[in-house]
């Protein structure tokens, strides 16, 4: 392909944004988040929301509030704050369940994500010496595999012998879906938990919840998921899915802020019982006796039950400003949306010479999210080196993968235009010197 080609091409798929834009019903969302700017005074293009989503304006705000009232009354804020911090914890909990089609008795924000994969192993991973694996995807996130080797371990158990890795066939990159059920139909009297994450966090794969989820429990597992990569990316049914538990954190497509609050939904059949083992806290106690701050334990009769401490109201108070955002414009047009950018993408990325770059993510739209994953064999850190020096922030996994997730609410069609023509610019003749 020659250089005449590629301007032809950027000008096609610049006119096909220009029409997507002028009818996005999203479009005002974009001008409501901060972007970084590149030495020239350019806002970036931020691809990178899958790692760490972009500030929300009102976030200032919101947490200026909780200062103010901090300053002006004290320890009384508790109860007198213009949004009390006694109960400020549960202005997320609607939001919540609407982001990931729960009740709102199922979920709670509480912690940071490894956290609450350890609540909810203390609960949901029960070993016995006959059944005690966990099943997982091989290579799954770093602080998933420690946190699972480590309850494995705490139990008794040897790791290497109960940890079971999903694995791709030979020559594949991502899992097929019949090969996880036949995995658990095969292995289930053997697996205490099966816990995935959803989507994938390096190959953006996204799993059939409900389908393992029935697989899971017909052999009498318990079924987690790990939806760092899933909450506010993809449409979830929590509830009707029917999984034990899902946890989650808020900074990345929902933009919470660094180390920003996590999200966990337990099924409601699980809630409102006592033989459960659970990690208990004063938060989690039923909170029309707090106060009276008795010896025992009685749980909440909801996912706070898992609540542990008086929650950081500041970090709440940013997550407050995003979820706003996010529930009006809602999961349904939000994922519409992050379907059409994605598809947009892979379209441009099939615009490049061949074998520049392999998409790892599968091309069915119903087996991934936003996020597009490529290979990009020995020209990884070149790539990503070049689109930032050009204002376009994607995300590398060395040695050769990068990531790239055109968010719905802050990206506009053009971006991923403009993305495309960077990419057509660097593998062209003349963008040979960089
Ligand atoms: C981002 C991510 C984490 C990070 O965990 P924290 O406890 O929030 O630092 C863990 N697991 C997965 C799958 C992730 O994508």
């Amino acid at each position: 392909m020659n250089a005449t080609n590629y301007s032809l091409l950027d000008a096609s798929f610049a006119e096909e944004a220009q029409r997507f834009d002028a009818t996005d019903p999203l479009a005002a969302y974009r001008a409501e988040f901060l972007r970084p700017v590149t030495p020239e005074g350019k806002p970036i293009l931020h691809f990178a929301g899958h790692s760490l989503g972009l500030q929300p304006r009102q976030v200032r705000e919101s947490i200026q509030e909780v200062l103010d009232d901090w300053a002006n009354l004290g320890v009384e804020g508790h109860f007198a704050a213009r949004r009390p911090w006694v109960t400020y914890h549960e202005l997320m909990t609607d939001a919540t369940a609407r982001l990931v089609g729960a009740k709102p008795e199922e979920v709670v924000v509480m912690n940071t994500l490894t956290v609450n994969v350890h609540l909810m192993m203390v609960s949901f991973y029960r070993p016995t010496s006959k059944r005690f694996r966990i099943l997982i995807e091989g290579g799954a996130f770093p602080s998933d595999q420690y946190a699972v080797a480590s309850q494995a371990q705490f139990h008794g158990f040897d790791p290497a012998v109960a940890i079971q890795e999903l694995r791709p066939r030979l020559g594949e990159t991502t899992l097929r879906d019949a090969d996880i059920l036949d995995t658990i139909a095969r292995d289930g009297e053997h697996i205490a938990l099966i816990l995935l994450g959803n989507c994938n966090y390096l190959t953006g794969q996204r799993f059939d919840m409900a389908a393992i989820t029935r697989a899971g429990h017909a052999q009498g597992c318990f079924v987690g998921f790990d939806l760092a990569h899933g909450a506010a990316n993809l449409l979830l049914n929590l509830h009707d899915d029917g999984p034990d538990f899902a946890v989650w954190c808020n900074y990345k497509y929902l933009n919470a802020g660094p180390g920003g609050l996590g999200g966990v939904f337990v099924h409601e059949r699980h809630l409102n019982r006592t033989d459960i083992p659970r990690f208990a806290g004063w938060w989690g106690h039923d909170k029309t006796a707090r106060f009276q701050m008795g010896p025992e334990f009685q749980p909440m009769p909801t996912a706070d039950a898992w609540l542990l401490s008086n929650p950081p109201i500041l970090a709440l108070a940013a997550l407050r400003a995003s979820m706003a955002l996010f529930d009006a414009a809602g999961m349904p047009a939000l994922t519409k949306k992050a379907a059409w950018l994605s598809d947009f993408l892979y379209r441009q990325l099939q615009t490049l010479p061949d074998g520049a770059v392999t998409v790892l993510t599968p091309a069915e739209p119903n087996r991934r999210g936003t996020m597009l994953t490529l290979r990009v064999p020995g020209k990884a850190a070149e790539l990503v080196g070049f689109l930032q020096r050009h204002g376009a922030e994607v995300d590398l996994r060395r040695p050769d993968i990068v990531r790239i997730a055109p968010v719905p609410l802050y990206t506009a069609a053009r971006d991923v235009a403009e993305l495309g023509v960077l990419l057509r610019a660097f593998w062209s003749e003349d963008g040979e010197s960089h």
